[in-house]
């Protein structure tokens, strides 16, 4: 079952490089495994998957003590500074940076454990009043912030996209996302990279690929539903 997903995605993926002409080397697929059970999650795994998302800081704590050393742990959902503390040394990438009191946080605790952390700022990139993240129009004060922390380290942007029925509806929101990173990228602030755009979901990734995302996020679509 898991194995067929991936084989889907992966040829998918597959072909929407082909079509734009990108290289399935520079894209990881981020399997979101929240409220999936290690069975499952150990299918991805035999079938190569290596990199997990988990959305809630005690699940994914509790299956990394679990599950192989070598999974790469991304947090994907909101954070709250209380959970912090706890994460921090546990994950390869937070993709939900969403306010700087969080990324304030993020770098104190880091600073006291003696550890560096990478971390993706959220775009709420339709301006969505169900969700967290940061607008376009407040990054340009924003951004310079950034510069004073000396342990989180700002490496690209993620955007949880609207539910559309039409994946073609959400190009306009990747191609947005895609312009911002190089927008932020040409005014090169201090301590702001943007290596990484995570963006596209279960029903919108291959519209994601094609715009830029190098970082996908699917879960349904490898899991079924949750
Ligand atoms: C759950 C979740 C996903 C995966 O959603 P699917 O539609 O199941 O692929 C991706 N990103 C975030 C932030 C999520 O919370």
């Amino acid at each position: 079952m898991v194995k067929d997903n991936l084989k889907n995605i992966r040829d998918e993926m597959n072909n929407a490089c082909e079509r734009s002409n990108r290289n399935l080397d520079d894209i990881t697929l981020i399997a979101v495994s929240k409220t999936k059970p290690n069975e499952l999650i150990m299918e991805a795994y035999e079938s190569g998957v290596r990199d997990f998302g988990e959305n809630k800081v005690q699940e994914l704590l509790r299956k990394k003590e679990e599950l192989p050393d070598d999974v790469r742990w991304h947090m994907i959902g909101h954070l709250q500074t209380n959970k912090v503390r706890q994460l921090l040394g546990n994950t390869v990438l937070i993709h939900s940076i969403d306010s700087i009191r969080l990324a304030d946080t993020i770098d104190t605790e880091a600073r006291k454990k003696g550890i560096h952390v990478d971390g993706l700022l959220e775009i709420n990139i339709a301006k969505e009043a169900s969700k967290y993240g940061f607008i376009e129009e407040e990054l340009e004060e924003i951004l310079p912030i950034f510069a004073r922390y000396k342990n989180l380290h700002i490496k690209g942007l993620m955007t949880i996209a609207p539910n559309v029925e039409n994946s073609e509806e959400n190009r306009k929101n990747f191609k947005k996302l895609k312009k911002l990173s190089v927008d932020i990228i040409d005014k090169n602030y201090d301590n702001v990279e943007v290596e990484f755009l995570s963006m596209g979901m279960s029903g919108d990734y291959i519209v994601a690929l094609e715009e830029g995302a190098n970082l996908l996020r699917v879960g349904t679509g490898i899991f079924g539903k949750r």
